[in-house]
């Protein structure tokens, strides 16, 4: 005949006692339980605490009358006479306390009692393990959170990886065809006047470093300007490109550089190349374009289009400069228009420099 049971817990990290379950809450009884709502036991104080602090079962048959009992005048009111209350052990741990009240007067009664402390530490075990699985469960749900944050951060990072190396092969595609518009000649295709600059600057520091010879071969196309007289400007940018792509396919050797020098001149740069090997490269040129025959009615000296080209060379051991080589093969050149063009010239820098 004992009413209902609020079930206290030292859970909290405060030691206090709080009411976290009432079974049979009847009405006339509303007030005590609102009541135990709002009080917290310490230990020792109160029928709760008292039991907490000594860690064994109390019986109170009448809790009118007890001076420990907190709320007795409430329990008066709505007709609670008599008490007891039990631990909940859990690993020798007082973990929590059931109390029981009866509206008649009962005496102590030790069987009950040794039934409920049997029952209290049962109970004990299950609330250790209930709380357990709550702390598993909210401990593995935040687990998951993490992972999913972390998975998503990382599929996001992966994406903007991707992105970001797609971007970097853009850029340096882009770069590369940058530099192959900075050092390609728009019409001929074959390397512009800036890139023969680069590349002889280059090949002469080589050659200096190796002491090899350096040969060059400048071109200048015969009577030009009749042609384009002849043709129209069209017909000559269509025979500049003949002429480079034959100069570029005489230029076969690594290192070997045929370019556009300007206008309808050409040059052909032959690292590690004598002038024996530099006159023979111009003529296999002189002859490839012979071969191709493209005809050139308003030549002075044949029937096709020629060039006139002059050979100089540098050998490390003379004192020589970039500017010096240039102007050798120029004034070869300009030896061979003089000799009546379509031809080669080739100017030592002992016979050049006169
Ligand atoms: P020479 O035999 O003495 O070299 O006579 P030339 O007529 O070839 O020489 P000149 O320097 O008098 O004329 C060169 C011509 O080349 C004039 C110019 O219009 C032409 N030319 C220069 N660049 C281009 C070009 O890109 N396209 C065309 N179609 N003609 C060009
Ligand atoms: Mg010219
Ligand atoms: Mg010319």
């Amino acid at each position: 005949s004992f009413l209902f049971v609020p079930l206290c817990s030292s859970f909290e990290e405060t030691p206090v006692l709080r009411r976290v379950v009432v079974w049979q809450k009847m009405p006339e009884v509303v007030d005590f339980i609102e009541s135990s709502d709002r009080i917290s036991f310490a230990p020792g104080v109160g029928l709760p605490g008292v039991v907490w602090q000594s860690g064994s079962a109390q019986w109170i048959t009448d809790i009118v009358n007890d001076s420990n009992f907190v709320r007795s005048h409430l329990a008066q009111q709505v007709g609670l006479r008599s008490a007891f209350a039990f631990p909940i052990h859990a690993s020798g741990q007082v973990v929590g306390v059931m109390t029981f009240f009866s509206r008649e007067e009962q005496q102590p009664d030790e069987y009950l009692l040794q039934m409920m402390a049997a029952a209290g530490s049962q109970l004990g075990e299950f609330i250790k393990r209930k709380y357990a699985e709550k702390e598993l469960q909210e401990a593995e749900a935040s687990i998951r959170t993490l992972y999913e944050q972390e998975k998503r951060q990382s599929e996001e990072l992966a994406k903007k990886n991707l992105d970001l190396e797609q971007a970097k092969l853009e850029l340096e595609s882009a770069n590369r065809e940058l530099q192959r518009i900075a050092s390609v000649d728009g019409l001929t295709q074959i390397a512009n006047r800036r890139c023969f600059d680069k590349t002889l600057d280059a090949e002469w520091r080589r050659m200096t470093r190796e002491r090899q010879p350096l040969s060059l071969i400048l071109c200048d196309i015969d009577f030009f300007k009749l042609y384009n007289d002849t043709y129209g400007h069209q017909g000559g940018d269509k025979c500049l490109k003949a002429v480079a792509e034959i100069l570029a396919r005489n230029a076969r050797r690594g290192g070997d550089l045929a370019a556009r020098y300007g206008g309808e001149e050409f040059a052909v740069i032959l690292p590690r190349t004598d002038a024996q090997g530099a006159i023979r490269v111009a003529e296999l040129i002189h002859s490839d374009l012979k071969a191709r025959a493209i005809y050139h009615a308003g030549s002075n000296v044949s029937k096709f289009v020629t060039i006139s080209m002059g050979v100089a060379i540098a050998v490390f051991d003379t004192k020589l400069s970039i500017d010096g080589l240039i102007g050798d093969a120029d004034r070869a050149l300009y030896r061979a228009k003089l000799e009546g063009r379509d031809r080669i010239v080739y100017l030592n820098h002992s016979n050049c420099s006169k």
